[in-house]
């Protein structure tokens, strides 16, 4: 699917139907071979979805866990809160681990197409600004250039 919708920056995939959306100015932007890349990466997300849904599962159930055996007599938003920070942390890294992986299965078939993208896109947006979902496109790079070294 190609979406003309501004707001969306990157590729998408909905991991429960397998559809991946790509933003319209992709296609002026990247070549042939960068495209495949993008799709990959994209593939790489739904081929590992069902461990990457089961992983989100286990760290909620950890955190649920956890406020279960906390005194009970602390006032329950003192000890909510760092639980809080806790689960917000173990989620960032599932799903930075999960781009990394997805990076990974990109250039599994293409090699250097996907680091020739993301260095596009951090011309674009910045090589240094992570996101909750996304790990900054410097350490994935670094990632990639680590696993081809
Ligand atoms: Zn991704």
């Amino acid at each position: 699917m190609i979406s003309d919708s501004k707001n969306i920056k990157t590729a998408l995939t909905n991991i429960f139907s397998g559809v991946i959306t790509i933003p319209r100015f992709y296609y002026n932007m990247f070549t042939r071979d960068e495209m495949l890349a993008i799709e990959l990466h994209e593939v790489g997300h739904y081929q590992r979805r069902k461990r990457f849904l089961l992983e989100l599962v286990i760290v909620e159930l950890v955190v649920i866990t956890a406020s279960f055996l906390l005194p009970r007599q602390l006032p329950a938003l003192i000890a909510l809160f760092p639980l809080l920070a806790m689960l917000m942390l173990a989620l960032q890294a599932l799903m930075h681990r999960n781009e990394y992986l997805a990076d990974e299965y990109s250039a599994s078939y293409l090699g250097q197409a996907i680091i020739s993208v993301l260095k596009q896109l951090g011309n674009k947006y910045g090589f240094d600004n992570p996101t909750d979902s996304h790990p900054s496109i410097r350490n994935r790079i670094a990632n990639l250039s680590k696993r081809n070294a």
